[in-house]
């Protein structure tokens, strides 16, 4: 279940294999940085120059995608083969100025998307030519390093990368202490690669000699908070808490003797809620499984029942037996216990959106938020479904923009290693 968060490192036809291998081990020196999300992570080798065959290859494995439009994403070359479009060597082309890269310009013509979908990979662009300023550049989402800037040094260089990819991963953002604005954020601990004159000899002997860790506490904070609550990666040993909303009359009964003592939890959460909204709470104690009801003043009752610490379903009916979207105090009830259990909501079983729409708000306004997994992507198509009006618009209005993007790469299955042909028409990239 656990989603990738893609590295794919690309090189220009002038850079070594000395330099290929070192920005591997500083991608994966920083992903090891993080071993409770690694399963999230993969690293991808991308190129620029295919054969006919090779694209023809392309073209066979992606069914649904007409060959014309694969093709179009390549340009013929005089000698037969055939560069990627957004590829880095196709790239450098555009961004080439008086023999320097203009390395932000570069960026931008790789990856026109205009936001930043958690789930798109991180490109890690490696070049021979000296770039026009610097040495390294990041944008919100990818990275590019001029080999010919940081002479042959090893250690210097992946150090370069790794602050690059500190950058991408919002090591350093203004909302946090100690950081200073100068050419982008900052840190301000000089012992700390996103510190901004790390790239002086001085800074560099310091910090390899005194054998400290690569970030700082805040800066290893900072790419935490944002692989979790932004990437949404799933850490390692993630328990999840699987809501259902099945009419509570279908659920099926466990037949063995269970442990009954994970009740007491839930019933903590239930319980001090009802009694806080003045509403009756009515719990089955006889029953193998945790069996509740909440009634309203109103005459409507919410059904809870939980077969274990990790099922919880829930439902709803009015006054006059009819079934009916639970009250909104529930699905904050169910976020605040999956927090106290540590746990992330997992949508994968709710069948109707307005339960989804409701138990996500509960999530995303969970002070901190509550992880989730399976939850939908907020597209305009979920959306509309939400019979609800009201709370489509409370879920327009709250969800950040990086989950309304549309995702609809045309080439799903496309094999590892191979360009993933993005849709043709795409909005300028205008984040940096
Ligand atoms: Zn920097
Ligand atoms: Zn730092």
């Amino acid at each position: 279940m656990a989603k990738k968060k893609l590295f794919v490192l690309e090189f220009d036809k002038g850079v070594d294999e000395d330099f290929k291998n070192w920005t591997k081990e500083a991608v994966q020196e920083f992903i090891d940085l993080f071993p409770e999300y690694k399963d999230n992570f993969q690293i991808n080798e991308g190129k620029s120059y295919y054969t006919k065959a090779e694209v023809e290859k392309i073209i066979a494995r992606s069914s649904g995608v007409p060959s014309d439009s694969v093709w179009a994403m390549f340009e013929q070359q005089s000698d037969g083969s055939y560069l990627r479009k957004e590829s880095l060597d196709w790239s450098i082309r555009q961004a080439l100025e008086n023999g320097r890269v203009n390395t932000s310009t570069l960026l931008d013509v790789r990856h026109k998307e205009n936001s930043f979908p958690p789930d798109e990979p991180v490109l890690v662009s490696i070049i021979s030519k000296p770039a026009h300023l610097g040495y390294g550049i990041s944008n919100q989402r990818d990275m590019c390093v001029s080999a010919a800037a940081c002479g042959k040094n090893k250690e210097y260089f992946k150090d370069i990368v790794m602050h690059e990819l500190g950058h991408v991963f919002r090591a350093t953002h203004k909302n946090r202490r100690n950081v200073v604005e100068n050419l982008g954020e900052h840190c301000t601990d000089a012992d700390c690669l996103m510190y901004e004159y790390a790239y002086t000899g001085e800074a560099f002997n310091r910090r390899h000699h005194k054998k400290k860790p690569i970030f700082c506490n805040d800066c290893m904070d900072s790419m935490r908070d944002y692989m979790e609550n932004t990437l949404h990666l799933v850490r390692q040993g993630q328990k999840n808490l699987s809501v259902t909303n099945d009419n509570s009359e279908n659920l099926p009964q466990p037949t063995s003797n269970i442990d009954r003592t994970f009740k007491a939890d839930i019933r903590a959460v239930f319980k001090t809620s009802a009694e806080k909204e003045g509403s009756v709470y009515k719990e089955n104690i006889q029953s193998p499984i945790y069996s509740a009801t909440i009634t309203h003043k109103d005459g409507l009752v919410d059904h809870i029942n939980a077969a274990n610490e990790q099922e919880i379903n829930l439902s709803a009916k009015t006054k006059d037996g009819k079934p009916t979207t639970p009250s909104t105090k529930r699905f904050a009830d169910i976020a605040a216990y999956a927090h106290s259990k540590d746990m992330a909501v997992n949508f994968g079983d709710i069948k109707t959106s307005d339960f989804k729409a409701k138990l996500m708000l509960a999530c995303l306004t969970h002070e901190p938020p509550v992880k989730m997994t399976n939850a939908p992507k907020v597209t305009e198509e979920f959306l509309n479904s939400i019979k609800d009006e009201k709370l489509r618009q409370t879920l327009k209005d709250k969800t950040p923009k990086l989950q309304t993007q549309n995702s609809d790469s045309p080439q799903k299955q496309a094999p590892e290693n191979q360009p993933q042909p993005q849709p043709q028409i795409q909005g300028r990239n205008n984040g940096r």
